[in-house]
């Protein structure tokens, strides 16, 4: 399973923004972007020009961190959005939202994205009673994610629901904390997905 190997502060701090790659470190004040809010490495405080690509690439970058996806994969999934009908920005989001990682996160059983995945990658979880252990696994709308029996005290799920207050909830998952179970009403739309991605730039960037 392919992943991200850099330490994730430096991800943020490339993007000059938070990420939320760290759960609850990232709301407190050890929050690496509090204190250096700047690129990392030896000129990440030098002046660059912003140009029309290089936001554009920053943009995806930016998504693909957030989401924890690889390069060919999140082409791939800009491709398949292209196919689909309609806005191909709006797709590639949904489409990113449908996976189980995410899912996991966004229903707050995990702290970060990437906690979610190794949950996921662990085998705690089943999808519409079949185990599920494929973090980029999507979606699709009538699918019942539960926990495996024997993992449904894990205290790091009981913890992310514990302190996942300030966290919202998406209108189109039924989330079932304490039964450790989420439905999925339907895929989002894209008033429904709260991310700070730009995605038309995305488009832009891969349509050149
Ligand atoms: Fe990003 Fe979180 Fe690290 Fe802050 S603590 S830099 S938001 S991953």
């Amino acid at each position: 399973m392919a992943r991200h190997t850099e330490a994730v502060c430096r991800l943020c701090r490339r993007e000059k923004t938070k990420l939320f790659l760290k759960g609850a470190r990232c709301e407190s004040s050890k929050c690496a972007i509090e204190h250096k809010p700047y690129p990392p490495g030896d000129h990440g405080r030098g002046r660059v020009r912003d140009t029309q690509y290089l936001v554009q690439l920053r943009e995806k970058q930016k998504a693909r961190r957030i989401y924890g996806v690889l390069e060919k994969q999140f082409r791939n999934y800009y491709l398949q959005a292209a196919r689909q009908k309609g806005i191909t920005g709006e797709n590639l989001l949904r489409i990113l939202e449908s996976r189980l990682d995410n899912v996991v996160y966004r229903a707050c059983f995990a702290e970060s994205r990437s906690q979610a995945r190794q949950l996921v990658a662990h085998g705690h979880f089943r999808v519409n009673g079949r185990r599920a252990d494929i973090p980029s696994h999507r979606l699709r709308p009538g699918d019942e994610i539960t926990m495996r029996e024997s993992s449904r005290n894990l205290l790091v799920v009981q913890h992310s629901l514990d302190t996942a207050g300030g966290r919202s909830k998406p209108e189109w998952l039924e989330i079932d904390g304490p039964g450790r179970r989420i439905v999925v009403h339907a895929l989002p739309n894209r008033a429904q997905i709260d991310t700070q991605v730009q995605e038309q730039l995305i488009v832009e960037l891969y349509s050149k």
